[in-house]
């Protein structure tokens, strides 16, 4: 069982990381190399964010001149890649961007999104004005004042991973659908639904399977960076998606919890869950389901009531064995999704008992009986039992959280392996 060298990169807002991981296999691998280079912020208006996709290119080639100090370059045989997702442009056959690319948190495509939710159905991932598929509407509408249909028909559809593994491979118009999900593609029927082709006027891409043999490299970087020549390109995913691949969670049953500003959770399924009053979808990731949802409670209702430095004093005075009874659910504002879904659920952080350690003990065991609640309604929606949480984020330092968490959820609780997407993404493609 001899090892191979794949080469993960992850593609993210402020910058892009490397890393070189000699596999064997799953949980069989080591990591040899890795660097990182940053990329300037996208340009934020108001409700719009975007970036010229040159630095995308810039970053990906410094990062390629990077590498140039590990020593077994041309060792690599396999190369992948995972991006942001809902960040995209337009480009012509010959790759070049003919609009700015609007990132994934740009909100202008408003109009667009209304056409959406008249023309698809509640269930599908292209919802909202950050929607990929919002946002090729608006791209394309801009486009429509100045160019004619004709030469619209011959551009394509370019998420931020495509525009870099067309670069990369020469390759166009081809999608992996992970990625392809804001844009309305349907995994549960392997295709593109006909409202969405019917919407869109420019061609759609070929979606295929995360971790698909794309293309070999293309001649001219090989040559520039000393790449193997049979370096193969692989469809990627992304980031979230390979941050959870890098937790550990390789199971049906194997979820993710970030502790972060708010609690987010991913489990993995044999069975897809689409629950859109809960704000929760599905990706088709290695024959299985990647089920997903996200709370509006989490860390940073901790941080509105005390300051950091105050709730580490605070936590070791807790007295976890004594439970307050309390029940809060505690929000930063009004509105929930999930694991209840009522857009004028109040926050509960009533009655404040007098001691500031109390009330920090029970904002921190609502916390915990969300999670509960989260893990039990994935069940109920047709998920299987959890069996084991990895845990990500920031909630990782606060030690009576972690403790209630362990005490409460009936699964096996952990921190998660690893948390670098970079090198996540190599074990889409990993034997
Ligand atoms: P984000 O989701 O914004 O990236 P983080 O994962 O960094 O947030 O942090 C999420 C939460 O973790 C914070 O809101 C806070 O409640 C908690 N946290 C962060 N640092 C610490 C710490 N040193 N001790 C205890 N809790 C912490």
């Amino acid at each position: 069982n001899h090892s191979e060298f794949i080469l993960g990169i992850d593609v993210g807002t402020s910058g892009m990381r490397a890393v070189v991981v000699e596999s064997k296999g799953f949980s069989e691998e080591k990591i040899v190399f890795s660097t990182t280079v940053t990329m300037p912020f996208p340009e934020r208006t108001s409700n719009q964010s975007e970036q010229n996709p040159a630095i995308w290119l810039m970053t990906l080639e410094k990062l390629f001149s990077q590498l140039q100090s590990f020593n077994n370059v041309s060792k690599i045989t396999k190369l992948v890649l995972d991006a942001t997702s809902s960040t995209v442009l337009l480009c012509d056959q010959n790759g070049t961007p003919k609009t700015p690319a609007l990132m994934y948190d740009d909100k202008r495509a408003q109009t667009q999104a209304n056409l959406i939710k008249k023309a698809g159905p509640n269930e599908s991932g292209a919802h909202g004005a950050s929607s990929t598929l919002a946002k090729v509407l608006w791209l394309e509408n801009h486009l429509q004042a100045t160019q004619s249909q004709q030469d619209l028909n011959a551009y394509f559809i370019c998420h931020q991973i495509d525009f870099l593994n067309y670069f990369l491979t020469g390759k166009t118009n081809i999608t992996d659908e992970n990625n392809a999900l804001k844009l309305g593609y349907d995994s549960m029927r392997q295709g593109w639904p006909e409202w969405v082709k019917k919407l869109v006027s420019i061609p759609l891409p070929d979606v295929v399977a995360p971790g698909t043999e794309l293309a070999k490299i293309q001649p001219g970087l090989t040559q520039q960076y000393g790449f193997n020549p049979n370096l193969m390109v692989y469809t990627g995913t992304t980031d979230s998606i390979a941050a959870f691949l890098a937790s550990g969670a390789n199971q049906v049953g194997d979820a993710v919890t970030s502790l972060g500003s708010t609690l987010a959770i991913k489990l993995l399924s044999d069975q897809p869950v689409f629950a859109p009053q809960y704000g929760i979808y599905s990706h088709r990731l290695k024959g299985q389901w990647l089920v997903g949802g996200a709370s509006n409670a989490g860390g940073a209702v901790l941080l509105k009531y005390f300051a950091l430095d105050t709730l580490i004093e605070l936590l070791p005075q807790i007295h976890i064995d004594k439970p307050t009874h309390l029940h809060y659910y505690p929000l930063l504002e009004p509105g929930e999704r999930f694991p209840i879904s009522n857009a004028k659920l109040p926050p509960k952080l009533t009655p404040r008992p007098d001691s500031d350690i109390e009330f920090l003990q029970a904002i921190i065991e609502g916390l915990v009986e969300i999670e509960v609640l989260a893990y039990e309604r994935l069940s109920e929606l047709g998920t299987p039992k959890v069996k084991r949480i990895f845990t990500a984020g920031g909630g990782l330092k606060n030690a009576v959280w972690m403790t209630l968490r362990a005490q409460q959820l009936a699964a096996e609780i952990e921190p998660a392996n690893n948390t670098d997407a970079a090198f996540g993404v190599t074990r889409l493609i990993s034997k």
